[in-house]
């Protein structure tokens, strides 16, 4: 037992931890350690088909319904038969987060703490090669990506969060308590459990959906995303293998639909802790609505949503750091990142000056296998991706206001590939200038140099998302302009960089609008919404007296 479960003053306060670092990068050089213990495991992960079960109360539960879990750069090959969770499974868990609930909470902060570290420390060491191979193979990600998204970032929140939990809680307790009394607050968990619903896109988000959220003291349903059982059910055993006990955490891939009319028909449920697209996050949000009468108590709900990333590009600035910025920042992970910059606004002499060379560059990017470490790019998720990606490229080919100047083929017969796209509108509206399309397509609109103030304004009316967006100039007098003009168009804003790659407690994430509810994961900011306070006063005179001086004669 901790302090936060205890009355005496004298307890509350726990050991303060030291700041983390950040996780290192490994750079899987040819001929490293690291490279030739990571293609190993690909290829042992290659060599098998896995059964991956709904683990509920701790335990494995397979299921008769199923369905393969595929490697998108080559559908053909299956890494996974995955056994899908029904309503009966589903009720199970809810019954098995709510009844271990009791027992997390009296384990205390610290010893939740030490679970959490003991997940860092195994994915930064033994676990570390099999969940970037799983990651690489199971969403297409390339090494690096893998890397910096499955290993460090969730070693990232783990460790960080860790550190948040065991801070905030002195600087929440109350500032006066006069002379006689002991004024106090418990941290107390919500009551009852989460439900997090988890994206493909990355790994360490959907360690860290479901874990912030225990890590405080609640209990959790995680729903993976479809298309990421393989590498998800790799971090739900390394938690496992960590200490987590049964029924705080319970798996289960599944229907999404289905698992929150389930579990918004327990009046436990006490939150959503979801990342993914904007539809249908505003259903969930909808449905707990019309639930809330049924519930016990007014549920957390905490999105993280879609986004539609700008650079917008002043005539004077930095041009050869804005063609590294666009390239990457567009085709990186196939531009399937809720950062990824998909909109640009570039002043025409500007334009001028990069548009030879960035087309350049992008036709030497390479596209195929993930094992191929000379590959920039790899596979979109899947077939629904795929045609809706195209389906926006055909599109704009059929658009008299757009032009498709680099890219635009597509291949799917063995992979789910296409093309870094680049089109260029006339109409700053267009459909691909505006919407989020989720793949490897950068719109641009070339404006007069003129206009750069009235680009931002355009910038910032053009679409329903505020989640990540960056300016390159090089006065101080136009980047304050463009920070003024762009505050509530971006929830994460870049000066001379690409809008992706926020890294924990560096650049706290999240966007606002239509990308979410803002919540920082990864930050202090996140964690609180997981926690429901106890003010405490402890009066230690004794007052036997019930009248005030006011009442005498
Ligand atoms: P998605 O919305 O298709 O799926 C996300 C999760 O919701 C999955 O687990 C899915 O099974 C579940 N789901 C689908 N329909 C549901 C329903 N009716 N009820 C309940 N759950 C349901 O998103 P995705 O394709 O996995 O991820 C891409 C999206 O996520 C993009 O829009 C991207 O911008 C967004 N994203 C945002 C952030 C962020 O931090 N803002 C981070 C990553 C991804």
């Amino acid at each position: 037992m901790d302090g936060h479960n205890h009355i005496n003053s004298s307890l509350v306060s726990i050991n303060m931890s030291s700041q983390p670092d950040n996780e290192p990068i490994l750079n899987y050089e040819a001929s490293s350690t690291e490279r030739e213990n990571l293609e190993k495991e690909i290829k042992r992960q290659l060599s098998e088909v896995i059964e991956i079960p709904c683990i509920i109360n701790g335990k494995e539960v397979y299921t008769k319904n199923t369905v393969t879990q595929v490697v998108p750069h080559n559908h053909s090959h299956v890494l996974a038969n995955v056994h899908l969770a029904g309503k009966n499974e589903m009720e199970e868990a809810c019954k098995s987060a709510v009844s271990a609930q009791k027992e997390w909470i009296d384990l205390g902060l610290e010893e939740r703490c030490k679970i959490f570290e003991r997940c860092a420390d195994l994915l930064a060491t033994n676990w570390r090669m099999k969940i970037n191979a799983s990651t690489m193979l199971n969403q297409s990600k390339t090494v690096f990506q893998a890397e910096i998204d499955a290993a460090c970032e969730l070693i990232d929140f783990w460790r960080f969060n860790v550190h948040y939990a065991q801070n905030f809680h002195d600087d929440l307790q109350p500032l006066v308590s006069p002379e006689g009394m002991v004024n106090t607050t418990e941290i107390r968990p919500l009551e009852g459990f989460i439900l997090a619903i988890t994206p493909f896109n990355f790994t360490s988000i959907a360690g860290n959906l479901p874990s912030a959220p225990a890590l405080v003291g609640c209990t959790a349903l995680w729903k993976p995303s479809r298309n990421s059982y393989y590498s998800n059910y790799m971090i739900m055993k390394l938690m496992m293998e960590a200490g987590l006990p049964a029924g705080v955490i319970n798996f289960l891939p599944g229907s999404g639909a289905e698992i929150t009319d389930v579990a918004l028909s327990n009046p436990d449920f006490a939150g959503v802790h979801f990342t993914g697209s904007t539809g249908v996050f505003q259903g969930i949000w909808q449905r707990i609505a019309k639930a809330l009468p049924n519930l016990k108590g007014y549920p957390r709900i905490v999105g993280e949503t879609g986004g539609k990333d700008f650079i917008v590009a002043h005539p004077d600035c930095d041009e050869k750091g804005l063609v590294v910025a666009l390239l990457r920042g567009a085709f990186e992970y196939q531009g399937q990142k809720c950062s990824a910059a998909s909109r640009a606004y570039i002043p025409k002499t500007v334009w001028e000056n990069i548009s030879g060379k960035l087309i350049t560059e992008v036709e030497k990017i390479k596209i195929g296998d993930c094992n191929d470490f000379t590959n920039f790019m790899t596979a979109v998720i899947d077939q629904k991706a795929f045609d809706k990606i195209t389906g926006y490229i055909d599109r704009a080919r059929g658009n008299e206001n757009c032009e498709i100047v680099v890219g635009g083929q597509s291949e799917g017969k063995k992979g789910w590939f296409i093309e870094p796209t680049i089109i260029v509108t006339k109409d700053p509206k267009s459909e691909s200038m505006v919407e989020e399309i989720f793949g490897p397509v950068l719109t641009i609109y070339v404006y007069d140099d003129d206009n750069f103030e009235a680009t931002l304004k355009l910038c910032d009316e053009s679409s329903p998302y505020a989640l990540t967006g960056a300016i390159f100039a090089k006065s101080e007098k136009d980047i304050q302009i463009a920070y003024d003009a762009l505050r509530f168009t971006a929830g994460n804003f870049y000066i001379n960089d690409k809008p992706t790659g926020a890294v924990v407690a560096q650049q706290p994430f999240g966007g606002a609008r239509a990308s979410g509810t803002n919540d920082k994961a990864g930050g202090p900011l996140n964690l609180l919404r997981w926690i429901s306070p106890r003010s405490v006063k402890r009066t230690n005179m004794e007052i036997h007296d019930w009248t005030y001086p006011f009442m005498e004669d």
